[in-house]
C-alpha cells in the first residue's frame, strides 16, 4: 500500500472519507495519526526551494491542508479553504466575489451574524442587500432582476426556525443572472446534506458547530465548486490572512472523523424531542423539518439523509414563558452556540439574534432554540417536559 496518497478515493463512502481523507499516516514515524505542525516558517533548501511547497504558515500549513482536503473530499469541491471562525471564512468568501455597487440577495432568517456582516460592514462598503423569503421562489426570481446581483445566500434548514429552501431551484435562479450561489451548511453538515451536488457554487461552514462536533474550538471554513472561484478564495485566505492555526485545524480534523455517527445520533434524538413536544398545551408550534407537518418536510426529505439535530419552538406563554423555559432545563444547558454532542437551549432573541432586532431578521421573543446533543434521548425528553411543566 502506498505510504504517501493523502487522500480517500472520491468514490468511497462519506464516513470512510470523514476518517482518513488528507489523514495518512506520517511517513517519517509511522504515526497513525498526522502529527500538529506548530509552526510559523518552513527552512528552505535554497532560496526559493521549499520542502514540500511550504514557506510561511500564513500560506499554508500541512495540518491546515490536512483539514482542507478533508472538508473539500465531503462536499465534493473542488478545494476547501479554512478560517479562524465561521464569520472569517464568510468574510473571505464575500470578499473574493464582491465589489462595490454589488447587489447580495439573503434569505430573512439566516444567522444574526451573517446579515450583520453584510449589513454592517459590507453595505458601507458599498454593496446593496435585499433580505427576502428564500423558501418562496417567486419571490427569488423578483429579487434576483436586480442588475447587479452577484451573490445569492441560502442557509438551510434556516436559523432558528428551522425553513427549508430548495438549494437546486436556487441555483438554478442565480446561476440564470451569473450570481454566484453560496449555501451555508453549518446546520445541516456535509452528512446530511450536499449543496454542490445539488448545482451551489460554495458551501461555508462556521466548524465551530457539527464539524468540530465537541464545543472546544472556533473555525470556519469555505468550500468551493470550480477552479477559478477556488484562485480567488486561495487569494484572500493568504493576503488577508484569517487563517485557522494548527492545533484549531487539527482539533476540528479529530472531531470530524466521528461526523456521521454523531448526526445519526443529533436526527434522532432531535426526532425524538419534536414527537414529544408535538400538541404540548405550553407551546404553540415546534419547528422541526423532521415532523411530517413541516411545511418543508417533503423537501427536506428529498434534499437531506436526515432532519438533523435543531430544533425550535415557541411558547404559548410569551416572552416570560419562553424564558423560564430556557433557564429551567438542566441536562439542556444555556448558551449561546450549538452543534456539539451536549445539548444546549438558547433564547434567540437575545442572544444568537440579537444583532437583528429591529430588522427584518428579528426573531419572535417567545421562540426557544434546542441543540439536540447525543445524550440518552428518554433522559433529554425528561428534562424538556420537566422544564415546560414548570
Ligand atoms: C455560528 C454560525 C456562523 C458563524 O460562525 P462562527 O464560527 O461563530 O464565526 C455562521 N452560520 C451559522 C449557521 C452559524 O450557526
Amino acid at each position: 500500500m502506498s505510504d504517501t496518497a493523502s487522500s480517500a478515493p472520491a468514490q468511497q463512502g462519506f464516513s470512510t472519507r470523514a476518517i482518513h481523507a488528507g489523514q495518512a499516516f506520517d511517513p517519517s514515524t509511522g504515526s497513525v495519526v498526522p502529527p500538529v505542525y506548530l509552526t510559523s516558517t518552513f527552512v528552505q533548501d535554497g532560496i526559493g526551494n521549499f520542502r514540500g511547497g511550504y514557506e510561511y504558515a500564513r500560506g499554508g500549513n500541512p495540518t491546515r491542508d490536512s483539514l482542507q482536503e478533508l472538508l473539500a473530499s465531503l462536499e465534493g469541491g473542488t478545494a476547501a479553504y479554512s478560517f479562524a471562525s465561521g464569520l472569517a471564512a464568510e468574510d473571505a468568501l464575500l470578499r473574493s466575489i464582491l465589489t462595490p455597487g454589488d447587489h447580495v440577495v439573503m434569505g430573512n432568517d439566516v444567522y444574526g451574524g451573517t446579515h450583520r456582516l453584510v449589513n454592517r460592514v459590507f453595505v458601507p462598503w458599498g454593496i446593496t442587500l435585499d433580505v427576502i423569503d428564500m423558501s418562496d421562489l417567486d419571490q427569488v426570481r423578483a429579487a434576483v432582476q436586480h442588475p447587479a446581483t452577484k451573490v445569492l445566500w441560502i442557509e438551510t434548514p434556516s436559523n432558528p426556525l428551522m425553513k427549508i429552501s430548495d438549494i437546486a431551484a436556487l441555483a438554478e435562479i442565480g446561476h440564470g443572472v451569473g450570481a454566484t450561489v453560496i449555501v451555508d451548511n453549518t446546520f445541516a453538515s456535509p452528512y446530511l446534506q450536499q449543496p454542490i451536488a445539488l448545482g451551489a457554487d460554495a458551501v461555508v461552514h462556521s466548524t465551530t458547530k457539527y464539524l468540530g462536533g465537541h464545543s472546544d474550538v472556533l473555525g470556519g471554513a469555505v468550500i468551493v465548486n470550480g477552479a477559478e472561484l477556488a484562485d480567488r478564495v486561495a487569494f484572500t485566505q493568504f493576503g488577508v490572512g484569517a487563517v485557522s492555526g494548527p492545533l484549531d485545524a487539527w482539533l476540528t480534523v479529530r472531531g470530524i472523523k466521528t461526523l456521521a455517527v454523531r448526526m445519526e445520533r443529533h436526527s434522532a434524538n432531535a426526532q425524538a424531542i419534536a414527537e414529544a413536544l408535538v400538541g404540548h398545551p405550553a407551546l404553540d408550534a415546534v419547528y422541526y423539518p423532521g415532523l411530517p407537518t413541516h411545511p418543508g418536510h417533503d423537501l427536506a426529505a428529498r434534499q437531506m439523509r436526515g432532519f438533523g439535530g435543531m430544533l425550535s419552538v415557541s411558547l404559548r406563554g410569551g416572552a416570560a414563558a419562553a424564558r423560564r423555559f430556557a433557564e429551567s432545563t438542566t441536562v439542556f444547558q444555556l448558551a449561546e452556540s450549538l452543534g456539539g454532542v451536549e445539548s444546549l437551549i438558547g433564547y434567540p432573541s437575545e442572544m444568537t439574534h440579537a444583532s437583528v432586532k429591529g430588522t427584518s431578521l428579528e426573531v419572535p421573543d417567545n421562540v426557544i432554540r434546542l441543540s439536540v446533543g447525543i445524550e440518552d434521548a428518554d433522559d433529554l425528553v425528561a428534562d424538556v417536559l420537566e422544564a415546560l411543566r414548570s
